[in-house]
């Protein structure tokens, strides 16, 4: 059984799957992550499922940012990748998430990206 993320909007719980580099599905959805923004997360569209890698090194910061990006993919029902208008929404959505909640070193990692968008894939 797979924790809800705190992002989950009231009624439609989005299932939070930290993927463990020891976990037997970690090379078969380490490529997906890198289908996203941010590298380190996924959103697995129909499925309410927001996969992060567990393997990345990621601080405690850094997970609560991927989270919530992904959380506002799964929120903003986005079906596509690599949309560039999606991630921009999804981190304006997250930041407020993540502001909501008192996660402001979190959304500040977002702030920073959105000042700059060169920096983006
Ligand atoms: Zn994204």
């Amino acid at each position: 059984m797979l924790p809800t993320s705190e992002f989950s909007p009231s009624g439609r719980p989005l299932a939070l799957y930290i993927v463990d580099p020891a976990d037997e599905n970690y090379e078969k959805v380490l490529p997906m992550f890198s289908a996203d923004a941010m590298g380190h997360g996924f959103y697995v569209h129909g499925h309410d499922l927001l996969l992060i890698d567990g393997g990345a090194g990621l601080d405690a910061d850094q997970l609560k940012a991927v989270e919530a990006h992904e959380a506002s993919h799964a929120i903003l029902r986005h079906t596509e990748y690599n949309n560039p208008q999606f991630e921009l929404e999804a981190d304006e959505l997250a930041v407020q998430m993540l502001q909501d909640r008192g996660y402001d070193d979190a959304a500040d990692l977002l702030i920073d990206r959105l000042e700059a968008p060169n920096e983006n894939e």
